[in-house]
């Protein structure tokens, strides 16, 4: 990160070029006494027959309250899997450049990879699931744009050292990237709060996850006013759309659910470990900071297939790297753990 420039890590087009402004773009200020007959929209009032706010600037706003960063350094996207691709729009040269994950992780990194014709440089974490940091920081080179630390990490559920992540943002000479999906079940403070320090960060997080919102698809991420006007350039114009506007800033004004709820998942979290400790075909239950715990089992191919016919669903992450015979299980209600555990027991 010594230097940084962030017109040295950007594509070339992605440079050149400038952004498509919308109707909604070009007359903000929108009062309900005006006649808008400038976005060839239907006039009959649906309820729905207005495009969106195209800066969602309310949901922003109070995102910007709760989080304490200005509304400037924050982008909003259908889900985080739209954000982590803008990301890989914007400094990415298809066939030249390449990222970095840290394998066992999360798949989409390694999806937006091949969908962008990047490569993917994959650097095992260590035994004990951490970022293995001599060994990422000497395979980075000029076309090494993007490095991607998911903390807590999916689907070992453990945080990395804030150490090591701080050496790698500040010696990693691209852009690094905190995936932060899990960090309200976690001890471990965001990195948000840090993202002025680094001109080279970017944190995301998603409403899928503690807020209970994964069917409205809001993805969050933050980072230098820089780097969140590029990523605005090249957003689709109106990527998220109305319900998801509302239903976001509804749950956002209501911490007082979404944090009782954050508490009780953690709760359940302790007691399905401890219950879990007690069963023979346990092996291991990973220290979670997330809302899943990753078990390690005698026989997860079978253990997984038998749960199936018990009707429980559960993810087999037995061929992912560091993670054999291992199962996830997402932290349920009360009365589901309690069915995971007794199915379990039956076994
Ligand atoms: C679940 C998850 C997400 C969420 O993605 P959305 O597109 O926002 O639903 C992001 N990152 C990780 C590591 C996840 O496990």
């Amino acid at each position: 990160m010594k230097n940084f420039d962030l017109g040295n890590l950007l594509r070339e087009n992605i440079k050149r070029m400038t952004a498509y402004s919308s109707a909604r773009d070009e007359f903000k200020d929108a009062s309900a006494e005006m006649i808008f007959i400038d976005a060839n929209e239907n006039p009959f009032d649906t309820g729905l027959n207005r495009y969106p706010d195209p800066q969602q600037s309310k949901v922003k706003q109070e995102l910007s309250k709760l989080k304490e960063i200005p509304v400037s350094q924050i982008l909003l996207g259908n889900g985080s899997d739209e954000v982590l691709d803008l990301i890989f729009r914007a400094f990415c040269e298809p066939k030249e450049d390449a990222v970095i994950a840290l394998p066992p992780t999360y798949g989409m990194y390694k999806v937006l990879a091949a969908t962008n014709d990047v490569e993917l440089i994959n650097i095992p974490l260590t035994a004990s699931f951490q970022p293995n940091t001599s060994e990422i920081l000497s395979k980075q080179n000029p076309n090494t744009k993007l490095l991607f630390l998911c903390s807590p990490n999916n689907p070992t559920s453990n945080s990395f050292e804030a150490k090591k992540i701080e050496t790698l943002i500040q010696n990693f000479d691209g852009i690094v990237v905190i995936d932060e999906a899990y960090i309200d079940f976690s001890k471990e403070e965001s990195w948000v709060r840090r993202i002025n320090e680094f001109p080279n960060l970017i944190v995301t997080q998603t409403l899928s996850k503690a807020y209970g919102l994964a069917g409205i698809r809001l993805g969050i991420c933050y980072a230098s006013d820089e780097i969140i006007s590029v990523l605005n350039k090249i957003k689709p114009p109106y990527n998220v759309n109305q319900l998801t506007q509302d239903a976001a800033l509804k749950a956002l004004l209501d911490q007082d659910r979404v944090k009782g709820e954050i508490q009780l998942i953690i709760e359940e979290r302790v007691k399905l470990s401890k219950a879990l400790t007690e069963i023979g075909i346990v092996k291991k239950i990973h220290p979670s900071d997330a809302n899943f715990l990753l078990v390690e089992v005698d026989d997860a191919n079978k253990r997984y297939d038998q749960l199936i016919r018990m009707g429980i669903v559960v993810r087999n992450r037995s061929n992912q790297l560091l993670c054999d015979n291992c199962l996830r299980f997402t932290i349920g209600t009360a009365k589901e753990n309690r069915e995971l555990v007794n199915a379990l027991k039956s076994l």
